[in-house]
């Protein structure tokens, strides 16, 4: 092994005033990249060029942290379809490393040693894939190894109480390498509290999920785009980017590891779906943020409550003076999300 983990202390500081939350990292601002920074077709070609360079390239195996999972598990050192490695540069790290000696407030602000654990899956060994170019199968075996990894974070490290699973595509959408990844950071706080407070009142009061209004609400307005036997696409009503997509269940589950193998399948196609369209309306694949919004294990007993979801977020609109004077609550969208789902509808793939 040529490198180590380089993060050199993290913690979660909340500040009273405002409710925001940060993660403080030191060491992750020497990251390497190989993205420049326009996101093109041009710029892919560049970075296809990198494969001798690139970590996560079948071949370059020692260039990593040791490796946690892979599949096949038996493989020989290059021959593997999907790895498991911790990122370079975690957000946060498993032993804590916080300054402060514990939980305690500075100033009414407060700080929580930040013990947890960042991950990086690489979704395929070839460094020319894109998210719109891996076969269903490929995507299905990626899902899969998130519930792996979810099921031992949660089970074995202690004090997890949401693990947060995304995807970053592109320099724009805060991807620092080209070869198709998905990232997994184990938090020792729940970041979604008032969102799942927001679905279990809901669901309460109407005797339904809020997600299934939402999915009759959006049929209503014409916002679906894509959906098979168990999965439904669309762009949400108040849709924070252009061409920003949703997907749902239409089955009851809150989290993938309620997926049975046949629906999971189902999910992985959805999602192939939701690339290749994007790939169509732009013809190359968009800089995007994928983020998974799963229910934590630890609330699992209310399942009939909430359904998980996963937003595709493409990083069209630079976030700027607007959106952080509005908390992150406001953002400014010029495409009427209905034109884009007739535009993402009308695609035939
Ligand atoms: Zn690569």
């Amino acid at each position: 092994m040529t490198s180590k983990v380089l993060t050199k202390y993290s913690e979660v500081r909340t500040d009273k005033l405002t409710g925001q939350s940060i993660i403080l990292v030191e060491g992750r601002e020497q990251r390497p990249t190989d993205l420049i920074n326009t996101d093109s077709k041009d710029n892919d070609q560049n970075a296809a060029l990198n494969v001798k360079k690139c970590v996560f390239c079948s071949g370059n195996e020692d260039k990593t942290p040791k490796e946690i999972w892979r599949k096949p598990f038996a493989s020989s050192t290059e021959n593997w379809e999907i790895r498991v490695i911790p990122n370079m540069f975690p957000a946060l790290l498993i032993e804590g490393t916080s300054k402060s000696d514990e939980k305690h407030s500075l100033d009414n602000n407060r700080i929580i040693d930040a013990k947890g654990a960042h991950e990086v899956i690489v979704a395929t060994p070839n460094h020319n894939d894109t998210f719109a170019t891996i076969s269903d199968k490929q995507m299905d075996l990626i899902l899969e190894v998130i519930v792996e990894r979810q099921n031992d974070l949660y089970y074995n490290l202690a004090g997890v109480e949401n693990i947060k699973t995304w995807i970053n595509w592109g320099k724009a959408a805060g991807a620092s390498l080209r070869h198709p990844h998905v990232q997994l950071l184990c938090l020792p706080v729940n970041p979604e509290l008032d969102l799942i407070y927001r679905a279990y009142k809901f669901n309460e009061e109407r005797r339904e999920t809020i997600m299934d209004s939402q999915i009759k609400k959006a049929i209503e307005d014409e916002l679906t785009f894509f959906e098979n036997d168990d999965f439904i696409a669309l762009c949400p009503f108040a849709s924070i980017q252009p061409y920003m997509m949703r997907i749902f269940p239409k089955i009851l589950v809150p989290s993938l590891k309620y997926l049975e193998p046949n629906n999971r399948f189902m999910l992985a196609a959805t999602l192939n779906q939701c690339f290749k369209r994007l790939e169509n309306v732009f013809r190359f694949l968009p800089p995007l943020n994928t983020v998974f919004h799963e229910i934590p294990y630890t609330w699992s007993d209310s399942k009939n409550k909430f359904k998980f979801w996963i937003d595709i977020i493409p990083a069209i609109n630079k976030l700027a003076g607007f959106e952080l004077a509005t908390g992150y609550s406001y953002f400014i969208n010029s495409k009427p999300p209905d034109k884009a789902a007739k535009e993402l509808r009308e695609i035939k793939i």
